[in-house]
């Protein structure tokens, strides 16, 4: 049985994309190579909404987190980390890993971070020198709204950095990394771009690349300076994952054709009908209606069912693959993935299957749920 996987990354990838993965090898440092990390460039850049190169390192989205704090951060570096849930706490974790001196603003799990109090923790931090924000917190489906807090945050502290975990966001919600003013972007492959796992993108503002020359975390391999001048001769610093780049190339050209607005539409499409028929089901999301996000839905767990048991029955007996809470949400809600190649036919068939494995376990809708709506 073919697998409905609706996990936030790794996503299903689209024929076409899979057909390309299985090409023959070409050399890195030959002109086709060049030719592909050209195209696969400008249509990164289109995405992001960056007149920036954006950088590729072959790693998960954490690498490209790490590289973030690497590049434009010095020991003892005062930030800000505005954190969400499980992802804008590992974004803190590994500020205080290269010793940054991190101020944690912790908003409760399943709410979006308010840009009013956003800026009233950075007034209390008159020597911040930047602001770690998550776009779109998979670990409890919430979707700050980032173009208001970069907006506060740029009103009061012009010339901070801002850092944006976009890794389940970008190329499905919108994000104008130069209108909004954003310094370092990333995202990883195998969440909304219909690629698998293993790369990482990072779009750096002229800002950024000015932090970046004074910055003094040591780094390597994560150097944004050497990326960018292999970058200049359609080239990476070490042998990127070509079979990669020949996937990304398909799936930036499909997107393109699709077009970024009707992407973002049908991200919106595919999240009001997850949401919509688990409505209809009684089922409650778990993050606040008005930040859920378009990529991710965290449903809760209604009472009397095992998130374990259901998980397992949707997968064994549907060939739907949902994803469980994390941390401190393990077993107190589910998660279903709907970003990158995803239509309503996808969502619909897990719903069903959904509803059908709800009932299989005990489960019956609240009378005034609206299931007959
Ligand atoms: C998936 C994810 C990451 C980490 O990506 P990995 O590839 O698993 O390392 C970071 N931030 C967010 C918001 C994510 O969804």
């Amino acid at each position: 049985m073919e697998q409905n996987l609706r996990i936030p990354g790794p996503t299903p990838i689209p024929p076409e994309v899979a057909a390309a993965l299985a090409r023959p090898m070409i050399n890195h440092r030959g002109p086709e190579f060049a030719a592909i990390i050209g195209r696969v460039t400008e249509g990164l850049q289109h995405f992001f909404q960056t007149s920036q190169p954006v950088l590729g390192f072959p790693s998960a989205g954490s690498g490209a987190m790490e590289a973030a704090v690497v590049n434009v951060f010095s020991p003892g570096d005062e930030v800000l980390a505005v954190t969400i849930g499980v992802f804008g706490n590992r974004l803190a974790k590994i500020a205080e890993a290269f010793g940054l001196k991190v101020t944690r603003h912790e908003v409760a799990w399943g709410q979006a971070a308010d840009p009013a109090q956003v800026v009233a923790a950075l007034d209390a931090l008159p020597n911040a020198k930047g602001v770690l924000l998550t776009h779109n917190e998979t670990s409890t489906g919430v979707t700050n709204d980032l173009q208001a807090l970069a907006q506060a945050i740029r009103a009061r502290r012009p010339d901070i950095l801002l850092v944006v975990d976009a890794v389940s966001s970008l190329s499905c919600v919108d994000l104008r990394m130069d209108e909004w003013d954003l310094d370092v972007v990333f995202t990883g492959a195998q969440k909304g771009w219909m690629v698998p796992p293993g790369l990482a993108m990072i779009g750096v503002s002229a800002r950024g690349w000015a932090a970046t020359e004074k910055a003094t975390l040591p780094r390597f391999y994560w150097d944004f300076r050497t990326a960018r001048k292999s970058l200049e001769k359609g080239q990476t610093p070490y042998t990127p994952p070509v079979s990669l780049y020949f996937g990304l190339d398909v799936a930036l050209g499909m997107m393109r054709a699709e077009g970024r607005e009707a992407i973002i539409a049908r991200h919106q499409r595919v999240a009001d009908l997850t949401r919509s028929r688990a409505r209809a089901m009684g089922l409650e999301l778990f993050a606040e209606p008005a930040h859920a996000s378009n990529t991710v839905t965290a449903l809760k767990v209604p009472a009397g069912v095992e998130s374990k048991a259901l998980t397992k029955a949707l997968r064994e007996q549907e060939g739907v693959v949902i994803a469980g809470g994390q941390e401190r949400l393990e077993g107190q809600i589910i998660r279903i993935g709907h970003l990158g190649y995803v239509h309503e036919p996808d969502i619909a068939a897990c719903m069903d299957a959904l509803e059908r494995q709800l009932g299989a376990l005990g489960y019956r809708a609240p009378a005034a749920s609206g299931a007959e709506a």
